[in-house]
């Protein structure tokens, strides 16, 4: 069993403790354990602490069977100085003991029951046991988290007895049975946890909800606690004064401005997409008038190289639709890709599926359709106007 010297005291930085082994585990990691430690391994909702055993950096400590391993890059000395990432330690000591100060807002106000907790990297979340939650509701549980930081309650730990567990008011079962650590705040909140915290409630600093949102049954409800409440609003003013800037409108009416934008821009596509096809009903007509006869059958050709697809097609049936005794190819040449449209009017009996066949593997392109109306696309190793001779020749021929 490795010394857990976070448990005496979560203040301590660094640490000298004796190598007691050094090993690979089943993912070929090495690893250190040491006689006592102050590195936290990850358990409980709260993420291990990063570090350096004889300047050698700890990427990762877990506990298993009571010996607390150290991942590390190297093998260390047997006498080793550690020392911890305090900014980060701290910071989990201020989000784990805002968490406990947070959930006991809810339960004493309103009584909802925190059945779940994660510390993540840069937002924390508990699931409340309820379907879903007021603003008003959550506001006033923060208010009231809030005040018990400024109200700097002692924060501190005891190791009990299963028996003595009935003097305690605990909010949740515990499921330890022998020695069990209790975190107390008086009057506020008994639980059995093994995290580190900070002796008072002063030092979370503060504790801010960011947002609810339904996961499964339960509430999720996101907060910051302590440094990453100032990180939150340097982030959110940044975010909000650049499009304040970009929108030119004060902070209160972004919503308002980027909502009007959002309906502008769908207004405008609108209009856009009718002005296209009002330009492209507009060129149908002038085709049709320039369709050429090749035996006997009036034929529609044309070369693009501003359509695409979707254009030509569009193109295509509307030519199609003024005029069921026409044969339409159209070919868009982008770059070097060729897209190809052959179709023909409902008075005739030409296979245009079979036409295009015959010409996509020239292009290795692929494609198909039906009988009347058939499209596909390739790469331009040949050339538009050779392409357009081939269907011609396959489909009138
Ligand atoms: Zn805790």
């Amino acid at each position: 069993m490795t010394q857990k010297l976070f448990y005496q005291d979560s203040y301590i930085t660094t640490f000298s403790a004796q190598t007691v082994k050094q090993a690979t585990d089943q993912a070929e990691r090495l690893y250190v354990v040491l006689d006592q430690t102050a590195f936290y391994p990850t358990g409980g909702g709260q993420p291990f602490d990063t570090g350096t055993l004889n300047g050698v950096a700890v990427t990762d400590v877990e506990e298993v069977n009571g010996e607390v391993r150290h991942f590390v890059e190297k093998e260390v000395e047997e006498e080793v100085h550690g020392e911890i990432n305090w900014a980060r330690r701290f910071d989990h000591m201020q989000q784990h003991a805002g968490q406990h100060i947070l959930s006991a807002a809810f339960e004493d106000q309103f009584g909802y029951k925190t059945v779940s907790f994660h510390l993540g990297q840069e937002v924390c979340t508990i699931d409340l046991d309820i379907s879903s939650l007021e603003e008003s509701k959550a506001r006033r549980a923060e208010a009231y988290a809030n005040s018990i930081l400024q109200r700097n309650h002692s924060i501190e730990t005891k190791w009990v007895k299963k028996e003595e567990l009935v003097q305690f008011n605990l909010r949740k079962e515990v499921s330890v049975s022998d020695d069990i650590r209790l975190v107390i705040i008086p009057d506020v909140d008994y639980s059995g946890c093994g995290g580190t915290h900070p002796s008072s409630t002063a030092e979370v600093g503060a504790i801010s909800i960011l947002k609810w949102e339904k996961q499964k049954k339960q509430m999720r409800v996101h907060f910051v606690c302590g440094n990453r409440v100032m990180e939150q609003l340097h982030q959110k003013q940044k975010v909000a004064q650049g499009l304040t800037n970009v929108l030119n409108v004060p902070q209160v009416d972004l919503v308002d401005a980027a909502n009007r934008l959002v309906m502008q821009t769908k207004d405008h596509e609108k209009t856009i997409d009718e002005l296209n096809n009002r330009i492209l009903s507009y060129e149908a007509k002038e085709l049709l008038q320039s369709a050429g006869t090749i035996h006997d059958q009036k034929v529609v050709q044309m070369i693009s190289r501003e359509y695409g697809m979707k254009e030509i097609q569009k193109l295509a049936k509307t030519i199609l639709n003024e005029d069921s005794s026409v044969v339409v190819f159209l070919i868009s040449e982008i770059e070097d890709k060729l897209q190809i449209v052959c179709g023909r009017g409902e008075d005739l009996y030409l296979d245009m599926n079979h036409a295009l066949k015959e010409v996509l593997p020239l292009i290795n392109g692929k494609g198909g359709g039906k009988k009347d109306f058939a499209q596909g696309g390739g790469d331009a190793i040949r050339s538009a106007e050779e392409i357009l001779i081939e269907l011609v020749k396959v489909s009138l021929q």
